[in-house]
């Protein structure tokens, strides 16, 4: 059974304009602002506006058009960054193995800098 989806988790609340954001780009199925906690110069997280928990249900119940719009705003942020270029890193963590924090699917984009090695 899928995961059940918490309408009060942090980025859910962000999509509502409850908590405010550093918004870098909107459209009608991605959301993309600067994470709270910065790890890198650049360090942007995308998330997709339906109620997903992770990558997990996203993937097996999103419309393909879900899916293709909130992958091509991924690289669409990646590209208005900056950071294409140079290069970056993409993350997305899945479930308690993974330390994943907010329950809301999420892609996060670390740029900026030279950030070595990170497997896993
Ligand atoms: P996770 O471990 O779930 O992949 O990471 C969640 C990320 O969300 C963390 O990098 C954390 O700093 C970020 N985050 C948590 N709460 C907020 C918030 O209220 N606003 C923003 N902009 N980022 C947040």
């Amino acid at each position: 059974t899928p995961p059940a989806y918490d309408d009060n988790n942090v980025f859910a609340r962000i999509l509502r304009g409850e908590i405010p954001c550093r918004r870098v780009y909107e459209d009608e199925f991605a959301l993309a602002f600067h994470d709270i906690n910065p790890q890198a110069p650049v360090h942007v997280l995308v998330i997709p506006k339906g109620r997903w928990v992770s990558l997990a249900d996203f993937s097996a119940g999103a419309s393909a058009r879900e899916i293709a719009g909130f992958w091509r705003a991924v690289g669409h942020v990646a590209r208005e960054l900056g950071i294409e270029g140079p290069g970056y890193r993409m993350l997305s963590n899945v479930g308690a193995n993974a330390g994943q924090e907010v329950p809301h699917f999420h892609v996060h984009l670390f740029g900026g800098r030279r950030l070595g090695r990170m497997l896993p």
